[in-house]
């Protein structure tokens, strides 16, 4: 639908390999003082802070992580790179650097990189960070975007996913499953769409699940709110694969339990509406949906009046000890373990 509306298409054999890379990162700008040097050399010199440095990758293949039929390439560049930083700021860290490989098939003409970039540029330059490198390389099918981010926190202040402890109360940030049902309303279009290509799809009732599906925004503004507030979480991660498998990494890397409360998880409206459109439950959508790059932690309880009034921040549930397990309790306050669904990448029995 929306790939190739682009009339013109220069080959990538024209170019050549450098003059690619040329063209594609001339308009990166460097601003972070810890870059020393950028694109153009063997490898990128970075100075060390005196902080802790974390690093983190995510591969994105076509046809495992994204559709082109429906994800516009600018659209994909700004995901790859949300994708990376949502993992900088789980960890309570400043993302600074990325590095971006990419490879491609010659399917792809030069236009379609160049709008690949603009979204990768656009993310870069909106979250301060400066791209200092990556690699290019031809594919024989599809094209598959590797991104690795760099950030910095100070040595005190990082959070990881073993810290949470027993009274701790967990907290999630934003709204979940949107991401999901948008992605429930572009399959469906992508099939109206097969059928009759003169249908244009009226997405105006999906807007901002849609949006939430091709252009997530990972939560850089909730590392400084925390700060700000003065709130140090126990343990923190980021949501890519589904509230239930989140809540299951954060509580076996703590070896804690965990009660979550059906009817304290955070839904926008269009989510609700939708899933009744689909026919599906939404507290099913929340806890397995995925992609929605929002941040769950847990905090001290002697912290909850920092965070009670914030519209930013849901409290869902509570940390309880290891041996009471991990559940769900219901709207009808029946009690259901939590099991991780989330993750549909291998096992395709998963998949709806
Ligand atoms: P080398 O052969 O030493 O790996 P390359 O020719 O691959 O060098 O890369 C030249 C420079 O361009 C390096 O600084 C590299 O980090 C950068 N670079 C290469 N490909 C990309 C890309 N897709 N995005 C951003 N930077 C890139
Ligand atoms: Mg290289």
């Amino acid at each position: 639908m929306l790939e190739d509306k682009n009339p013109q298409r220069t080959s990538l054999s024209e170019l050549g390999e450098f003059k690619l890379i040329e063209h594609l990162t001339h308009q990166f700008k460097i601003n972070h003082k810890s870059t020393i040097l950028g694109i153009g050399d063997d490898a990128a010199i970075l100075t060390p802070a005196k902080k802790s440095i974390v690093v983190t990758t995510d591969v994105l293949v076509e046809g495992v992580h994204f559709d082109l039929s429906y994800v516009p390439l600018k659209h994909l560049g700004y995901k790859a790179v949300m994708v990376n930083l949502s993992d900088v700021y789980a960890m309570n860290a400043t993302a600074t650097q990325i590095t971006v490989s990419i490879a491609v098939s010659n399917r792809f003409p030069l236009e379609a990189l160049e709008e690949l970039y603009a979204g990768i540029e656009t993310a870069a330059r909106i979250y301060n960070v400066d791209v200092v490198g990556g690699d290019t390389t031809s594919s024989t099918s599809g094209l598959i975007i590797s991104i690795t981010a760099i950030g910095e926190v100070e040595d005190d202040k990082v959070v990881k996913r073993s810290g949470a402890k027993p009274n701790d109360l967990l907290v999630v940030t934003g709204d979940l499953g949107g991401a999901y049902m948008g992605l429930q309303v572009l399959e469906r279009e992508k099939e109206v769409f097969k059928v009759n290509p003169q249908n244009q799809p009226d997405l105006s009732m999906y807007t901002y699940i849609v949006e939430r599906q091709l252009k997530p925004e990972a939560r850089k503004d909730i590392v400084e709110l925390l700060e700000q507030l003065e709130v140090k979480p126990t343990s923190m991660i980021d949501i890519s694969d589904g509230l239930s498998s989140e809540i299951i990494h954060l509580c076996k890397q703590s070896n804690v339990g965990v009660d979550l409360y059906e009817n304290k998880i955070p839904l926008d409206p269009q989510v609700i509406s939708t899933c009744e459109e689909f026919n599906i439950d939404s507290t099913t959508i929340a806890l397995n949906g995925g992609e929605d790059y929002e941040l769950l932690m847990t905090i001290s309880q002697e912290d909850y009046p920092k965070i009670k009034a914030n519209p930013n921040l849901s409290v869902i549930g509570y940390i309880t000890e290891a041996e009471r397990g991990m559940h769900l309790i219901t709207r009808a306050e029946t009690k259901v373990p939590i099991i991780a669904k989330g993750w549909k990448n291998f096992n395709e029995t998963d998949s709806e």
